[in-house]
């Protein structure tokens, strides 16, 4: 069984009135179905409460409708009808005895009211700040509002009562949440009682918190969320002063839930972030308070864990996406079986589900949100079908999760790779700068698949279809991934252009191959997610002066989902890499690039020694296609069926990969469904006038 030095992290701790089983703390996570997939939603956090979370959290739930963050979905209360949606989600977290949390947000000078178009209230009068820059200002609270905003504090935390929940969050973190625009004085330029001294700044949280005791505080406990640092400088809400409201207002809710500083810190990728990165601003806090502590850090080791229960450091582990890479983590601890944790990657993948306001996926997780709307448990897969042997060709993310699944289900599975390690890109790109953390997508498949006496791996084996028909599997399954493009074609360009064949030229899988450019090389990104940027930095490192070249409007357009794109913009130009910004590239020559800008078509040279293409990538399919044109073959070969997946389907980042092997191997032998939607979904029910 478990290792005992992990036992003080299966200690009961009470929070207020009410008393969580251990300290796994799932805190308050976005998924991006919220109030529009409520079903989908709930299963997910029941999946967790099965997993043994001693407390989970929903996601922040907009307490009134005098503020909203509208594209973002989050989740709703603001009138009865809320209710049930959020009973569903209480009912399946406490369904195995964890406790069940709600955050209860008012979003002040962060909610632009999209959808309910109501002027925007605010602790003072300013422009909206979110990710989008609304042209939208806040109209600074009045008495009487701050009357009224205690008053939904207080409904709402009674509804939340009703809907089943034992603790509440009052958000103050990360920028987002009123309590922070309050003690902040980047946000708080009152000049009253509720201004000033931070005395007068927390007044308002002082109030809140006793109005919600008064109603709900017998029964639930209270939790406040704040940034440990709201990393702005002294003008903002520092750690200096957090260290002096936690002194002042020592015993204040019944547990300090410390975020780290902007959600872009909190949620850290590994590309910059540490394990426990935010260790420095949390040490010592504890002696400021009696009260317990939850703290972030994507955690998924248990020794750091237990080592920060035992420096008095925390008293609860707070994980958000180590619990949605492994629901099971505290399970997986308490039955000794640490070496089967799926452990984050760091990648922040789940975020972009947020941020563009679709679905969360998970890298490692490919059951992510997919519990309720396909029926995808995290550690069971469904029953073996009618067949018995499935023949995986090619060892990256998308086949290895596939033989993974596939031997769970009961198959017999080969995997051929025609390298000599499995991982596929992830094997190299996990020696690029800062990705190493994902390297764990094909260490725990590698591991996991070595336990299982039903897969066999074979590597130096380069299939073809004539080998593949004359093995005789069943079913075949075809993960041969992609290789990057070398004449540009991308989005700029969608037929190749002029390039001078006597400059140097590299695409990614020439420098993950080993290939040196020298001297001054242009990186033409018009793909637009982490590889440009990443190249940049390699090759800073190997001692080449860099141009990052991007018809984009940032460097790394996409990572603004990930939260990574301000950070690999500063990353880039302290290294000293040139950006051209909104400017594509026409042709290349011997010696140069021509430039163009994307809105005027002005061209510029830009003299180089090297250029590397970051454009688009091509699938590798020849097995497959050969294959598909020997279909009348099959029957004799023993072939049922042949399916293509994967980057060799259709590229896309990692997480795309996974999720497909896991589909592979779930809809194995499974019935034709024909025209039907794969996958439930909820419609908004109609009022009947
Ligand atoms: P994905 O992300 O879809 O899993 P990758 O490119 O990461 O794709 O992985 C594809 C893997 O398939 C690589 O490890 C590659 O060496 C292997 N591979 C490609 N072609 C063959 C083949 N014909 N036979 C066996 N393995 C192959
Ligand atoms: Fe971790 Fe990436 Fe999964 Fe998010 S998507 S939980 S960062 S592995």
């Amino acid at each position: 069984m478990r290792n005992s030095s992990y036992d003080i992290l299966f200690e009961p701790m009470q929070i207020g009135p009410v008393t969580a089983k251990n300290r796994f703390y799932q805190v308050p996570h976005c998924n991006g179905g919220g109030y529009r997939d409520p079903s989908a939603a709930a299963a997910m956090r029941g999946t967790k409460a099965e997993g043994g979370w001693g407390v989970i959290f929903t996601e922040q739930c907009e307490m009134h409708h005098t503020s909203e963050i509208t594209p973002f979905i989050e989740l709703r209360l603001w009138e009865d009808k809320d209710m049930p949606m959020l009973r569903k989600m209480s009912d399946q977290m406490k369904s195995h005895g964890a406790l069940a949390g709600i955050q209860l947000a008012y979003s002040g000078v962060n909610g632009p009211n999209l959808y309910t178009k109501e002027v925007p209230l605010a602790v003072s009068a300013q422009p909206i700040r979110t990710f989008t820059n609304d042209p939208v200002q806040a109209r600074a609270l009045d008495k009487s509002d701050i009357r009224d905003l205690r008053r939904w504090f207080v409904n709402a935390a009674r509804r939340s009562k009703e809907a089943g929940f034992d603790l509440i969050c009052l958000y103050g973190a990360h920028g987002f949440g009123i309590f922070q625009h309050f003690l902040s004085r980047a946000t708080n330029h009152r000049t009253d009682e509720y201004g000033g001294s931070l005395e007068n700044r927390a007044r308002f949280v002082n109030e809140v918190v006793a109005d919600i005791r008064d109603a709900v505080g017998e029964t639930m406990g209270i939790t406040l969320r704040v940034s440990l640092d709201e990393s702005i400088g002294e003008l903002g809400f520092s750690n200096a002063e957090v260290r002096d409201f936690v002194e002042m207002n020592r015993n204040l809710p019944d547990l300090w839930d410390l975020a780290q500083g902007t959600w872009e810190d909190c949620s850290g990728p590994s590309r910059f972030f540490e394990e426990g990165a935010q260790q420095a601003l949390v040490q010592g806090i504890h002696d400021l308070t009696d009260k317990p502590i939850v703290g972030v850090g994507r955690f998924t080791s248990p020794d750091v864990m237990a080592k920060m229960v035992r420096t008095g450091t925390l008293d609860f582990i707070g994980c958000a996406r180590p619990s949605i890479a492994d629901p099971f983590l505290p399970k997986k601890i308490e039955e000794g079986r640490v070496e089967d944790i799926r452990e984050c990657i760091g990648c922040n993948m789940c975020i972009t589900g947020d941020m563009t306001m679709s679905i969360s996926r998970c890298t490692q997780n490919p059951t992510f949100m997919e519990e309720w709307r396909k029926g995808w448990h995290p550690e069971r897969m469904n029953a073996k079908g009618d067949s018995g042997t499935v023949l995986v060709v090619g060892a990256g993310p998308a086949g290895l999760e596939a033989a993974r699944a596939c031997a769970e289900r009961g198959y017999d599975v080969a995997l051929a790779e025609a390298g000599t390690a499995v991982g596929g890109r992830v094997a190299k790109e996990r020696l690029l700068p800062g990705l190493s953390a994902w390297g764990r997508v094909a260490d725990y498949r590698e591991y996991q698949i070595s336990q299982k006496p039903n897969v066999q791996t074979y590597f130096d084996s380069s299939l073809d279809a004539e080998s593949i028909l004359e093995f005789g599997f069943e079913n075949v399954c075809i993960a041969t991934g992609a290789s990057w493009r070398r004449d540009g074609v991308a989005r700029q360009h969608v037929v190749p252009f002029a390039v001078d064949a006597a400059m140097p030229l590299f695409t990614p899988d020439d420098l993950m191959a080993g290939a040196a450019p020298v001297g001054h090389v242009v990186i033409y990104d018009d793909d637009h997610y982490y590889m440009g940027g990443v190249l940049a930095e390699l090759l800073v490192e190997k001692g080449c002066t860099v141009t990052l070249v991007t018809p984009a409007a940032y460097v790394s357009e996409w990572t603004v989902n990930t939260l990574e794109q301000h950070e690999i913009h500063r990353r880039l130009a302290g290294m000293g890499v040139t950006i051209e910004l909104n400017r594509g590239v026409m042709s290349v020559g011997a010696d140069h690039v021509e430039t163009n800008c994307m809105f005027t078509d002005q061209r510029r040279d830009v003299a180089c020694d090297g250029v590397v293409m970051v454009s688009s990538k091509l699938e590798n399919s020849a097995v497959y296609d050969a294959l598909k044109a020997r279909e009348a073959a099959w029957a004799d070969a023993g072939i049922t069926s042949v399916k293509l997946i994967g980057d060799a389907n259709a590229p896309g980042p990692i997480a795309w990969a996974t999720y497909a092997g896991h589909r592979y191997a779930r809809e194995l032998d499974m019935p034709d469904i024909g025209d039907a939607l794969p996958f439930r979904r909820e419609v908004t029910a109609l009022a009947v006038d």
